[in-house]
């Protein structure tokens, strides 16, 4: 997996790209003005899953369902999906959010042994009354889906939340961790992606396996409609990273869409929103890690963090495996 080091120094709108893989130009005809960005440097993998439905003319909702399955398989993961750092109990616990951009939305969080929360959020949407299932309910919806019941922890996130125990110290980081150790071991970030397909449809989708060592049965923004993911096809998407209780406060995704919505570029709404979490807890935005990303319905990017060190992904069919790092309030890195 691309490490954050490997990122490459570009303005903020600007796009560094790199070669293009073949399989993916023969077909950029097709999407012409198609388009994924995702959160992290791991973004540039699940843009590339995504890029492969939006290239041959398929839905952003599909699109953002595949990039998402990419990163929540991602065996080197320990932040979204089935290799995701468990809680302070032990137990793995996922949260996801799909969205459409004509409004239909599906969520699950706190999914206990059900591998692909995405699917199932997916699943919430078309096949339930319901927009939001939880805990064994969400499970058990699943199961009955087909989805296979299935211990998720592995031994490695075992090992590290053994390690956590000698502590037991809750405390969530920057990015330091992340930044320091090799395999990316932080105990915060989600893949959040959004994307617009050849037919002008917006979609996104946010996965997680939530701040590592939490409470049990905590949920944090990234099933939330409306704070983890926001997505309208008259206005644009935005989605969120880093400590989930700020967007969940300040109804976050939602209040970047509705900031573009009056005019602001994605990349103002971005700002502004942070602004907005800073203005509401000065003190705590010292020590805390807030990220939004956001696209209009034109396919204009924009991001913006609190603290130095988010990065994310930009795929379109001029280039794929764009990575940009974001502008943000803090310029010294912080640990
Ligand atoms: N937003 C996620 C959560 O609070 C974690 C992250 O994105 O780093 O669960």
């Amino acid at each position: 997996m691309t490490t954050r080091r490997t990122f490459l120094q570009t303005s903020l709108l600007g796009a560094g790209a790199l070669a293009l893989p073949k399989a993916f130009s023969s077909a950029a005809g097709k999407s012409s003005r198609a388009k994924v960005v995702s959160t992290w440097d791991f973004g540039v993998g699940a843009n590339g899953a995504a890029w492969k439905v939006l290239a041959a003319g398929g839905a952003a909702l599909d699109a953002v369902e595949a990039g998402a399955r990419w990163a929540e398989a991602d065996l080197c993961n320990p932040t979204v999906g089935h290799c995701g750092n468990p809680d302070r109990d032990g137990v793995l616990t996922l949260d996801a959010s799909i969205m459409a951009g004509d409004g239909r939305c599906g969520s699950v969080a706190a999914l206990e042994d059900i591998d692909h929360p995405i699917s199932v959020a997916r699943a919430v949407m078309e096949k339930s009354p319901h927009v939001m299932l939880v805990g064994a309910g969400a499970q058990q919806f699943a199961v009955q889906q087909g989805f296979a019941k299935k211990k998720l922890i592995t031994p490695e996130a075992a090992q590290r939340w053994r390690e956590w125990l000698k502590t037991a110290e809750y405390k969530p980081q920057i990015n330091a961790e992340r930044a320091k150790l090799p395999g990316n071991k932080d105990n915060h970030d989600t893949l959040g992606m959004l994307a617009l397909d050849a037919s002008g449809n917006l979609a996104g989708a946010c996965t997680t396996s939530g701040m590592a060592w939490k409470l049990h049965g905590r949920v944090g923004d990234s099933p939330i409609i409306g704070a983890g993911l926001y997505v309208d096809n008259d206005v644009g998407a935005a989605t969120a990273s880093g400590q989930g209780e700020e967007m969940i406060r300040n109804a976050a995704s939602h209040l970047v869409v509705e900031l573009m919505r009056q005019g602001r570029s994605p990349a103002q709404a971005c700002r502004e929103a942070i602004d907005r979490v800073v203005h509401k807890r000065p003190e705590a935005s010292k020590t805390l890690q807030v990220c939004f990303l956001a696209m209009n319905k034109d396919g204009e990017v924009g991001a913006f963090a609190l603290h130095k060190g988010f990065v994310y992904a930009v795929c379109d069919a001029a280039k794929q495996d764009a990575l940009l790092d974001s502008q943000s309030v803090y310029t010294t890195e912080q640990t």
